[in-house]
């Protein structure tokens, strides 16, 4: 994931911070200085952002090891400031467990405001609901009503919160996968535009939910109408098998070559027909740059990314290579290359499946 930082690691999940979640650090840490002016108050709020992030982990973990339970595995948790995410291996194929897995995140935080309500009123009373403000008040109080408001905004059901995922699997038990997607992503991005017109007259922090609210609705539904596409079909239909390759001796100018005659940018590495490497254009570059053409191959090149079997179907493929650092991976078979799968080239299957299935349309379906 990139702008994210790693933090640490709980039952095997990494867990990881975006960059935006500091934005919100630096809003709180803003507003506690505009209202207070002093430095007492800035840390008071820093301390209760780490306890604020404190909760979102445990909202994610409580996808992820719901997730587990179904046998589903997350791959991370990187924490946005509006939640987090915790990107899960696969969705279930049963959508009542997706449905479970997305409720099981704010049903944490509703816990944690339950706990910290029930500790209050024990201990003396709590402020009522409506008095509560995020800036001021006793810390327990401030961290309650975050809590409330974790739960509440994550159940709207527009993606990407919780409650769209809730609404797709609602919708899934009666549509396909992919009509409901698009209807859960549509609904995402109708509350977008609400929530960046009121944003505008309002609060500017709202535009900037709108836009996470937006660019997250349509990647879902992208992803969803790729699954579609891919479904059904093996690795070797969308393969590339006229390519060059190198040999781990080669010297770098031998890819600036390749390179310049041809429209391919990243290049397996062979040794006796088995590879053994990848050489990227950011590794060629980077290699020219610090030791010039003749340098050898195999001083740049990286580790053979995660091999794929022709006969493996596109959307499992496609499922497990979102999010590997590499672009390019190598089609093996016997233990030898027989092709290679590019995330271009997979864009670029996916253009010619799209116009052909505009082509068998009727043609009074046919968009003017
Ligand atoms: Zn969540």
């Amino acid at each position: 994931m990139r702008w994210s930082w790693k933090l640490g690691e709980v039952a095997g999940i990494g867990i990881f911070v975006h960059v935006t979640f500091l934005m919100l650090v630096g809003w709180v840490a803003l507003s506690h200085w505009i209202v207070e002016r002093s430095l007492a108050a800035a840390v008071g709020g820093a301390i209760f952002i780490l306890a604020l992030f404190g909760c979102v982990v445990l909202h994610e973990l409580g996808h992820a090891l719901t997730a587990k339970r179904y046998g589903v595995r997350t791959r991370d948790i990187t924490l946005y400031p509006i939640g987090g995410m915790a990107r899960l291996e696969r969705i279930p194929e049963v959508p009542q467990q997706e449905a479970l897995i997305a409720l099981a995140g704010p049903a944490v935080n509703v816990v944690i405001a339950a706990g910290l309500w029930l500790a209050l009123s024990a201990a003396g009373g709590v402020t009522p609901l409506a008095e509560l403000d995020v800036t001021k008040g006793p810390f327990l109080e401030r961290l309650l009503l975050v809590n409330l408001f974790l739960a509440g905004f994550n159940l709207i059901p527009a993606f990407p919160m919780d409650g769209g995922r809730v609404l797709r699997a609602l919708l899934a038990t009666r549509l396909s996968y992919v009509r409901a997607t698009e209807l859960a992503a549509g609904v995402g991005q109708a509350m977008a535009l609400v929530f960046g017109f009121v944003g505008l007259f309002s609060n500017p922090f709202l535009v900037f939910i709108a836009l996470f609210v937006w660019l997250g609705a349509s990647s879902e539904a992208a992803m969803a109408q790729m699954r579609a596409a891919f479904s059904g079909l093996p690795v070797s239909r969308a393969m590339l098998t006229e390519f060059a390759a190198l040999a781990p001796r080669d010297p770098l100018a031998r890819a600036v070559e390749l390179t310049l005659a041809g429209s391919q940018s990243d290049f397996p590495v062979l040794e006796d027909g088995v590879p053994v490497g990848v050489l990227s254009q950011a590794d060629l570059l980077g290699g020219l740059s610090q030791r010039g053409p003749d340098a050898p191959v195999a001083a740049f090149m990286r580790g053979v990314p995660k091999a794929v079997a022709p006969g493996e179907m596109l959307d499992d493929v496609f499922a497990r290579l979102q999010g590997e650092e590499s672009r390019t991976f190598p089609v093996v078979s016997g233990g030898r290359l027989v092709g290679l799968l590019t995330l271009e080239n997979l864009g670029e299957f996916l253009r010619i499946q799209a116009a052909m299935a505009a082509g068998r349309r009727p043609p009074a379906l046919r968009a003017p």
